[in-house]
C-alpha cells in the first residue's frame, strides 16, 4: 500500500511537471501563433473549438444553424499577424485576438458573411499553469527537506539528530543506508 502511494505520488508529480511545462510552452507560443482545434458536435451544423491566443484559452460552442461551419474537425495554426490582416475588424475577431483574463460571451449574428450563434469562454494560461504547478509544491518541499536532513546528518524518516548514534535512529528505529 505504501509502495502504491509512493508510485501514485511520483506519477502525479511527473504528470504535473509535464503539463506545467506544456502549458508554459503554449502560453509563450500563443503570443505569436493562433491555434485552433475543432470538434464536431451531435448535430452536423454544431461544433466546438478550443483555441488560444495572446495568453488566453477559448472554448467556443457553436449552436448556429449555418451550413458552412468555419471549423470542421482538425487543427489549424495561423500567425497572429496573418490572422489580423485577413479577419475583419469585428468585435468577435477582437475577442479572439485580444482575449481578456476571464470572460464569457454570447454572440448571435453574422461573421465573415456566415450567420453564427455561439458561446465562448475564455480563461488565461496562467490559471492552468498555477493549477498544474500547485501539485509540485509538496514534492519540492519534501525534496528540500530530505536534502537538509542528509546535510545535517539527521534521520531521513523522522528527522532525529543521528550524530551521536549514526548506525540506528533511536527515535524511530530506522537504520540509515550508508552512502
Ligand atoms: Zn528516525
Amino acid at each position: 500500500m505504501k509502495r502504491f502511494r509512493r508510485l501514485l505520488f511520483n506519477v502525479i508529480t511527473a504528470v504535473s511537471l509535464l503539463l506545467s511545462v506544456a502549458v508554459a510552452g503554449l502560453w509563450v507560443r500563443s503570443y505569436w501563433i493562433y491555434d485552433v482545434v475543432g470538434f464536431p458536435l451531435v448535430k452536423p451544423q454544431h461544433f466546438a473549438t478550443l483555441s488560444e491566443a495572446r495568453g488566453g484559452v477559448q472554448l467556443t460552442v457553436n449552436v448556429g444553424d449555418s451550413n458552412e461551419p468555419v471549423h470542421q474537425f482538425g487543427i489549424e495554426s495561423h500567425s497572429l499577424n496573418e490572422l489580423e490582416s485577413i479577419l475583419p475588424q469585428s468585435t468577435t475577431t477582437h475577442m479572439m485576438l485580444h482575449p481578456p483574463f476571464f470572460a464569457w460571451y454570447y454572440f448571435d449574428g453574422s461573421h465573415s458573411g456566415i450567420k453564427m450563434r455561439f458561446y465562448m469562454f475564455n480563461l488565461p494560461h496562467w490559471l492552468f499553469l498555477t493549477f498544474f504547478a500547485l501539485w509540485l509544491v509538496f514534492p519540492v518541499q519534501q525534496w528540500s527537506r530530505l536534502r537538509r536532513y542528509v546535510r545535517l546528518n539527521r534521520c531521513l524518516t523522522c528527522g532525529y539528530d543521528l550524530r551521536a548514534t549514526p548506525d540506528r535512529c533511536p527515535e524511530c528505529g530506522t537504520v540509515p543506508q550508508k552512502m
